[in-house]
């Protein structure tokens, strides 16, 4: 008598072959060959001297997407979500005060994520598709005293890319940490780390990138670390505690390392060799070809009579664009023909977007004029065929 009660499930005996999809959403975005290779490699152990190597590659290639020296150069076991975590939870103390810029989710979802640790969160809002001038980020720093200013520069959600110039010096006037997100910017918008005086900056794999999903870079300026590391508190995630990762990374300068946790062995393969390729196609051209695909993109929405969200043209993120969803239809019925008949993913609005918008994000190796033809098509058949409504 077998002591199993559980079968095996049968759905498990079927061969799995993964759809083979155009990802012209939010994100993730297609993988290349190249880089599925490189996540094919047999595995070695996470402590190995060459996983070692491998990770002082990635931070160097980190260093140069964001434009860093920062030593403080990781990338975290996790999603865009969990470099959030890691910059609230490591920056922060319960009690201190957070402000969080929201003209999108990612503002709201920082600021819950702060409340969750105990922190005094009060936030700046704006309606979507706008952003905040330096004035306002000014005057709310003055009258809330935060210790952290956090800020979204590509808002996935909305389709704007926030102007960055000058508010490093703002937050540090108010002796306050400048944390920003570039999980759907990085590679794809202009972000100088250092010159913009940012202290945390964290990124995601699987947007520009085009690596796997399921790890994300972070970086600590030298200010950022000296309030990470002179906590009266610990963090209140050990998977996520920075004097842990920063010794697993060889950040701390301590001689030796100590098991924290298992890396990644093939995610991190791929994210090395996906940042080998930014560093050899070169960061100004990345960020050249995607203004120039996403303006090339705007012009044929335009010319079919479809509506840009964002109204300002500085602000349209280059990497993920929000379309007003188009009067009568129903976006959901677009989004799901355009699935069934193209092969193509675009998605519905985000957040405060929701139902207001369609999203197509065009990154890294889907930047290319030959993408936006095959969404421009795609659209075009949608928009005769799915249901207009009378009214
Ligand atoms: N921030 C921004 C701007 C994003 O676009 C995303 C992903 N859509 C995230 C954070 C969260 O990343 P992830 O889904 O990888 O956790």
């Amino acid at each position: 008598m077998s002591s199993i009660t559980v079968p095996p499930p049968k759905c498990l005996q079927k061969t799995f072959v993964a759809p083979r999809r155009h990802m012209f959403g939010p994100g993730p975005s297609n993988v290349p060959p190249r880089i599925l290779a490189a996540g094919a490699e047999p595995i070695i152990g996470h402590m190995h001297p060459e996983m070692l190597e491998i990770m002082s590659d990635i931070k160097s290639g980190i260093q140069y997407a964001f434009q860093t020296q920062n030593n403080m150069t990781i990338a975290v076991s996790g999603t865009g979500h969990t470099a959030m975590e890691c910059a609230i939870f490591n920056a922060v103390e319960p009690g201190e005060g957070v402000l969080t810029a929201v003209n999108g989710i990612w503002g709201e979802r920082a600021a819950e994520m702060a409340e969750r640790i105990g922190a005094r969160v009060n936030s700046i809002v704006t309606t979507a598709g706008g952003y905040f001038t330096s004035e306002e980020i000014d005057r709310a720093l003055a009258k809330h005293k935060p210790v952290l200013f956090f800020l979204t520069h590509g808002e996935s959600s909305t389709g704007v890319v926030h102007p960055l110039d000058g508010i490093g010096d703002i937050c540090h006037k108010h002796n306050c940490l400048f944390l920003v997100d570039c999980v759907a910017s990085m590679g794809g918008a202009p972000l100088h780390m250092d010159k913009q005086g940012i202290d945390i900056l964290y990124s995601g794999s699987q947007k520009v990138l085009n690596a796997p999903p399921g790890t994300a870079p972070i970086s600590f300026s030298e200010r950022a670390c000296q309030k990470v590391f002179n906590r009266k508190t610990k963090p209140v995630s050990f998977f996520l505690d920075m004097t842990w990762l920063a010794n697993y990374w060889g950040c701390d300068g301590k001689p030796a390392r100590i098991y924290h946790h298992t890396a990644p062995v093939s995610a991190f393969y791929s994210l090395r060799e996906s940042l080998a390729i930014l560093a050899e196609q070169g960061l100004e051209n990345s960020w050249q070809r995607h203004k120039e695909v996403a303006e090339y993109f705007h012009e044929g929405l335009e010319n079919m009579g479809l509506k840009l969200f964002v109204k300002d043209k500085n602000a349209r993120l280059p990497t993920v664009t929000t379309i007003v969803s188009p009067p009568g239809y129903d976006w959901k019925e677009i989004t799901s023909y355009i699935m069934k008949n193209h092969n193509l993913e675009i998605s519905g609005g985000l957040g405060p977007s929701v139902g207001q918008v369609l999203r197509v994000g065009l990154m890294g190796g889907n930047s290319s004029k030959a993408s936006v033809d095959m969404v421009l098509e795609a659209l075009r058949d949608a928009l005769r065929y799915c249901h207009k409504s009378k009214v």
